[in-house]
């Protein structure tokens, strides 16, 4: 089984934003056990949004979907709408999220970062989401909640799409109560200085065949004219097999 990431956000994809998002729960989750089948990067456009949710939910081998950003108070936030449509789901109130914005937005009121202490529309966006969620995550860092979603044979993660937000939300809340219990995908890497590519296409080759659980990949640094050959995989036998056929041939 495996999981996959779809990032929301105009920003990524007109390259203004690095997607670190991903690229910090690709690591995560290789480390927790979810390897990942696919990572998606999508606009701000409610259909958009809609299309690569139902295609990773639609996926047999994908069992659980991390989606990040768009939670936001502003119009242009629409992962909440598009998570609704993508699931059938009503957009409703969440009292124990409206409770908590307005918590804040009083406590900010009285430090004096705002003029009132009213809750805005865009206060309130925050806390209209899809109905019937299995959990709803405190957010310590943000207004907007963290949400799961478990659907038959996927489980959909919404999460803040502000780094700091996200890793923390993730790391206290989610990784604990989710995502605990397995193993680390098994790598191995072999570091060759001054090593012609080429040399290692048969050994590459022949491994495609023999070890098909283990995907190989050839690295080279242009800088420390270092070529890392990593083997990857979920079986740590196979994934050290599959590094000893390396480094014995390219002894
Ligand atoms: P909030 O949790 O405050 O409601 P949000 O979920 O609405 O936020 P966005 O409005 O999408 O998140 O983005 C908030 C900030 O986080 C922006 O500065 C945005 O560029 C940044 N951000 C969003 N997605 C990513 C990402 N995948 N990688 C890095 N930064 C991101
Ligand atoms: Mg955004």
């Amino acid at each position: 089984m495996s999981a996959s990431i779809v990032a929301i956000g105009d920003e990524l994809l007109a390259g203004f934003t690095l997607d670190t998002n991903s690229h910090w729960l690709a690591e995560r989750l290789r480390l927790l056990g979810f390897p990942l089948l696919r990572m998606s990067t999508v606009r701000d456009r409610e259909s958009e949004i809609v299309a690569a949710l139902r295609r990773d939910i639609e996926e047999p081998e994908i069992s659980e979907i991390f989606c990040c950003g768009g939670l936001g108070p502003t119009p242009d936030d629409r992962t909440f709408a598009a998570v609704a449509v993508a699931l059938e789901r009503e957009l409703v109130i969440e009292e124990s999220v409206r409770a908590r914005i307005e918590n804040r937005v009083i406590r900010m009121y009285e430090a004096g970062l705002l003029d009132s202490a009213e809750l805005t529309e865009g206060n309130l966006r925050m806390a209209r989401i899809p109905a019937g969620p299995s959990e709803v995550f405190r957010n310590r860092r943000g207004m907007a909640p963290a949400l799961l979603y478990e659907l038959e044979g996927t489980r959909l993660f919404v999460l803040p799409g502000v780094p700091l937000e996200l890793k923390g939300v993730f790391a206290e809340e989610i990784e604990p109560r989710h995502l605990a219990g397995r193993t680390a995908s098994a790598v191995r890497e072999l570091r060759f200085q001054f090593a012609v590519e080429a040399r290692f296409y048969p050994v590459l080759r022949e491994l495609e065949q023999s070890h098909p659980r283990v995907s190989v990949g050839s690295y080279p640094n242009f800088e420390t004219k270092e070529l890392v050959i990593r083997c990857l995989g979920q079986d740590e036998k196979e994934v050290a097999e599959a590094a000893a056929v390396v480094a014995r041939r390219m002894a």
